[in-house]
């Protein structure tokens, strides 16, 4: 990569250690959330930021959070900043993110999450930490255990606040805070910017500076988004039907409820398709391999509950299935956020029944589009591969991508 290609990364006012990073990673531009908040995160100011999961959001605190650090050390128990994440997976990915932008730099990067355990997290503790990455249960743990003492940090990141908001995690973050000094830089993030989220971010920042960089509740346009219509019997076989149909690299299907994703993954097992379940109930070491095994495979589908609808950072998913139209509008657009990544095309085929037309009603209002309605019923496979844009195969050779190993 040429001096001039980083130009717009070395006018935000990074370290040459960050530009390098970033030439090993082939970041040729920084992304609208990265050159408006970079500065300003430089400066020392609070964010109140609006970006979805895509957007290069992670970097957008991880680069400058690098480089204000950099100048001084860490003691013992007392880390100097902190990311709070709602989810293990996106704790974990964030954690992952800072390895390999500190790679030039001396930083200490340890994660909280449940799931592991807590003599091993406390040890690292005790030899001091620059960036702590948590989720707020197993970071309340260490706390109330003395572990931990939160009264040197400098830096405050909230990940993902619609969602923290979700899964009830504000009060826990109105805790934790309680624990930190007053006079300290907090970057608030969250995919969307309702008032009762502005409300809420503003009881952690002071004087922030706004900042969105696409419409709040905005879907990419490089995903192609259908809708399939299924009543409760026909809707395995259409779904098998879609599959068989599909030109695909790696595929995750979404399901509402747990049990419903193992009950269908040995259904399609059955078919021969290659699946991996991930869902909250499978122990931590249980969704780290599923991850992994998805992350190094090609063609196969992952079948999950929406704990990878948000952070789920693998290139590749060529395609997402909604198998049920998701409860919360918000999160059709993070679950379809997972394919179409990076530039990249993708397809996201939503399953609805009579019974969901107020969901998906909710959702077009959302996104303030219509999708087209494929019934699969009245067309024959060879429009079906027309409609969805997909490679056009000749049906003889046809072997679909999931059968081949
Ligand atoms: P995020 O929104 O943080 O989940 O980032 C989404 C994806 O974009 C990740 O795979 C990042 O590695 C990638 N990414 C972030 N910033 C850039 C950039 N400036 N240029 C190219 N890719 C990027």
């Amino acid at each position: 990569m040429s001096e001039n290609e980083q130009l717009e990364f070395k006018s935000l006012g990074l370290s040459e250690n960050i530009l390098e990073s970033l030439k090993n990673l082939g970041y040729k531009k920084p992304t609208p959330i990265q050159s408006k908040s970079i500065p300003i995160a430089l400066m020392g100011r609070d964010v109140l930021g609006c970006a979805q999961t895509g957007t290069g959001k992670t970097a957008s605190f991880v680069l400058p959070i690098v480089d204000i650090l950099n100048s001084q050390k860490s003691k013992a128990r007392m880390p100097r900043s902190l990311i709070l994440s709602p989810t293990r997976e996106l704790a974990d990915q964030i954690s992952e993110y800072f390895k390999k932008i500190a790679k030039y730099h001396k930083l200490v990067v340890s994660l909280l999450i449940g799931g592991t355990q807590l003599g091993d997290q406390d040890k690292e503790l005790n030899k001091g930490v620059d960036v702590l990455i948590a989720t707020p249960g197993r970071l309340i743990d260490h706390i109330n255990r003395g572990n931990i003492l939160l009264n040197d940090l400098k830096i405050l990141v909230i990940d993902e606040a619609d969602r923290m908001l979700d899964m009830g995690f504000i009060p826990d973050i109105e805790f934790i805070c309680s624990k930190l000094p007053k006079i300290r830089q907090t970057l608030f993030f969250s995919a969307t910017l309702s008032k009762e989220i502005v409300k809420i971010g503003k009881k952690f920042v002071i004087n922030p500076k706004l900042i969105e960089v696409s419409p709040p509740s905005s879907t990419s346009n490089t995903i192609s988004q259908k809708l399939v219509k299924c009543n409760n019997k026909n809707k395995l076989s259409l779904l098998e039907e879609v599959l068989f149909s599909l030109d695909t690299q790696n595929t995750v299907i979404f399901c509402n409820r747990k049990k419903d994703i193992d009950i269908l993954s040995k259904n399609l097992i059955r078919k021969k398709f290659q699946t991996i379940t991930f869902h909250g109930d499978l122990v931590q070491s249980k969704r780290n391999e599923a991850l992994n095994n998805f992350k190094n495979a090609s063609n196969k589908i992952l079948i999950a509950s929406d704990v990878a609808g948000r952070g789920l950072d693998v290139n590749n998913i060529s395609h997402v299935i909604n198998y049920d139209v998701p409860n919360n509008p918000e999160d059709y657009i993070h679950r379809i956020g997972r394919t179409g990544r990076a530039g990249k095309k993708g397809v996201a085929i939503t399953f609805f029944s009579k019974d969901d037309l107020k969901s998906i009603g909710e959702i077009e209002n959302l996104i303030n589009s219509k999708i087209d309605v494929l019934d699969l019923n009245t067309k024959k496979k060879s429009e079906i591969i027309d409609d969805y844009n997909f490679n056009t195969i000749n049906e003889s050779d046809h072997v679909p991508n999931f059968l081949k190993r």
